[in-house]
């Protein structure tokens, strides 16, 4: 069976307003339940701002739904930025935590670093405009680019990463994330499982894919991403087969920002037949127990 339709809907990728997200956590998670997610990772990027909200609300009104605390790590690896998402991790641990408050610091001068080249560029007021956008949430480039758009600079998102924010553009400043290494041992520190996140977003070839999963595996990584709601019919197919060759447990989730025509929380997730899911060993009581936040 490959396409389970009344099976149990696991969506282990998803954002908030804690991070690039347009849903606050208390919308998010009840757009999860009209969607009939019952297991849900919020993995904002380089923060768990939004879980504890996220799970009060889920107490609040009853909400069938299991939460995941998560988190998605900006990472280099051979000069590309790598997502490694942790799941199941205990955000309150300290070393977790002090990461994270590394990671934000990182981000702050990354942000500072992109403004003053926008206003070199005479793009005046991005770095206010970046954080009004953020509203006090972890900053990425998704707010420089809704800023960019409002500026008049360009009709869409895409189009601000295509002419001012992707690599060798105006706006790109080369970051200075962790190590794929420093951030599999936060996520097993605080008790999670580290996945590779949408392997087939890096422009990598394959030969370059699979030597960065060949990798990941070595250095103790469990999982990679095998699902998400956008992909080529193949695509699916050899990630799991490489999810096989490579020993990795598979995961899935639709790394859901907003409401689109294309991408939704919950949808088109199901793993190829073969391959292990990554939550196989979060059923029992105990287990169930230690993983909900
Ligand atoms: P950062 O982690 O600060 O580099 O920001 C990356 C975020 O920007 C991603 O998680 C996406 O939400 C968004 N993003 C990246 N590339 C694009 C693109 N081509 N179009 C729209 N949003 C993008
Ligand atoms: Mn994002
Ligand atoms: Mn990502
Ligand atoms: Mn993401």
């Amino acid at each position: 069976m490959s396409e389970p339709v009344l099976a149990e809907i696991y969506d282990l990728h998803s954002h908030t307003t804690a991070s690039d997200g347009r849903l606050t956590p208390e919308q998010l998670v009840h757009r999860a339940v009209e969607m009939r997610i019952h297991t849900l990772a919020i993995t904002d990027h380089d923060t768990t701002a939004g879980i504890g909200a996220a799970q009060t609300e889920i107490d609040r009104a009853g909400l069938p739904l299991r939460l995941i605390a998560g988190v998605e790590i900006s990472t280099l690896w051979e000069n590309h930025e790598i997502h490694i998402v942790g799941l199941g991790i205990d955000k309150d641990h300290p070393a977790m935590v002090a990461f994270l408050a590394e990671q934000a610091e990182r981000r702050l001068q990354r942000a500072r670093m992109i403004a003053e080249r926008l206003e070199k560029a005479r793009i005046p007021g991005a770095w206010e405009g970046a954080l009004r956008f953020a509203q006090g949430g972890m900053i990425t480039r998704g707010h420089f680019a809704r800023f960019l758009v409002e500026a008049g600079r360009a009709t869409e998102p895409a189009k601000v990463f295509k002419h001012y924010l992707a690599r060798g553009k105006i706006g790109y400043v080369p970051p200075q994330w962790c190590t794929i290494e420093q951030a599999i041992d936060v996520i097993h520190h605080s008790g999670g499982q580290a996945v590779v996140a949408h392997p087939g977003r890096y422009d990598l070839s394959a030969k370059w894919l699979k030597r960065l999963l060949s990798h990941f595996a070595l250095a103790g990584g469990e999982a990679m991403e095998v699902a998400q709601c956008q992909q080529a019919p193949n695509e699916r197919t050899q990630l799991a087969s490489w999810a096989k060759q490579f020993g990795l447990l598979a995961s899935q989730g639709s790394d859901f920002h907003q409401p689109t025509p294309w991408i939704e929380l919950g949808r088109k997730l199901w793993l190829p037949a073969g391959v292990t899911p990554v939550w196989q060993r979060w059923t029992s009581p105990e287990e169930t127990k230690e993983r909900a936040v």
